[in-house]
């Protein structure tokens, strides 16, 4: 029954009840044997609401890394399906996400497997509160966790990570870090980041003519250390490609570049006119209209403030 589901099937919600016999519930859908709610899981259906989600799911589909979000309700207390889900992780039970693009269509988007215990957080609702969360790891099938774990970086992170944050008594948010900083130093995901840029900006530096790759650095504009999550970390969005004369000046923060792309060249102060002109700066100097979509320019933002 479930063969159905593969890359480019579409379904309703009302399709999924009836005839695939999930309860009709929205965020996390459970299917039990013989319809018995004291019975074993036979299937979960996760659904990724774009349009709707209050607590965003962490979904790449590029890297296969998946990180469901529940939420504590009343006295922030997990239950019914966030109390399901726990069970995945103790059984082979099939999960299958499915993604809400389009108001009343799901596509689905393939079979999950789970990669480590849930672990708890937090992140405010729509009213700004702060709210219990739960987040539930998973890779897409056909992804290896091995792969996207870096092994050796987890060990250094691990250490520079308890240096880092000795004052933080917070586990959940170190973990959370560390989950962050693996994700970030995994080599593959770094090239997948690198390969996206290299691809938008044809292989040639934002602002200047350099195009010999050898050359050119796909420089973060919020650098991990203080990315939120990995999210900003991997999102291509938060680069930029530079040569390495022009990554050395943005990374220090020498230049940086308004919403409209122009320069802002805020290390007069160490750059004088000559060295404007070996570098190829100039107060006109700015980055092309089409590499600054909305999250690029929220992510400039933030790089002059940093
Ligand atoms: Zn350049």
């Amino acid at each position: 029954m479930y063969e159905d589901f593969k890359v480019g099937f579409k379904t309703t919600d009302k399709e999924l009840n009836k005839k695939y016999g999930f309860i009709p519930t929205k965020g996390i859908k459970t299917k039990r044997i013989d319809s018995n709610s004291k019975n074993k899981l036979e299937a979960v259906v996760l659904i990724n609401n774009i349009i709707k989600s209050v607590y965003p799911n962490h979904i790449n589909q590029a890297t296969g890394y998946v990180e469901y979000v529940g939420y504590g309700e009343n006295n922030q207390e997990f239950i019914r399906e966030n109390k399901s889900l726990n069970e995945v992780y103790d059984y082979d039970v099939p999960v299958y996400l499915f993604e809400c693009v389009i108001e009343g269509e799901l596509n689905y988007v393939g079979k999950l497997n789970p990669v480590k215990q849930p672990y708890y957080s937090e992140a405010p609702n729509m009213n700004n509160e702060m709210r219990k969360i739960i987040k539930f790891p998973f890779m897409i099938k056909g992804y290896s966790y091995e792969n996207y774990i870096d092994k050796n970086s987890f060990k250094e992170d691990v250490d520079t990570t308890k240096s880092e944050h000795k004052k933080n008594t917070n586990t959940t948010a170190v973990n959370g870090y560390i989950e962050a900083k693996i994700a970030a130093r995994n080599p593959y995901v770094q090239r997948k980041f690198r390969n996206s840029l290299l691809n938008e900006f044809n292989s040639k530096c934002a602002i200047c003519d350099i195009n010999e790759k050898n050359l050119l650095i796909a420089s973060h504009i919020v650098p991990y250390t203080k990315c939120k999550d990995v999210d900003e970390m991997i999102n291509s969005n938060n680069g930029l490609l530079l040569c390495a004369n022009h990554d050395a000046l943005f990374d220090k923060n020498l230049i940086s570049f308004n919403e409209y792309g122009k320069i802002e060249i805020t290390g007069n102060k160490y750059l004088s006119t000559a060295l404007h002109e070996l570098l190829h700066i100039a107060e006109d100097t700015e980055i092309e209209d089409l590499h600054l979509n909305e999250e690029r320019k929220s992510f400039l933002q933030r790089h002059k403030v940093k």
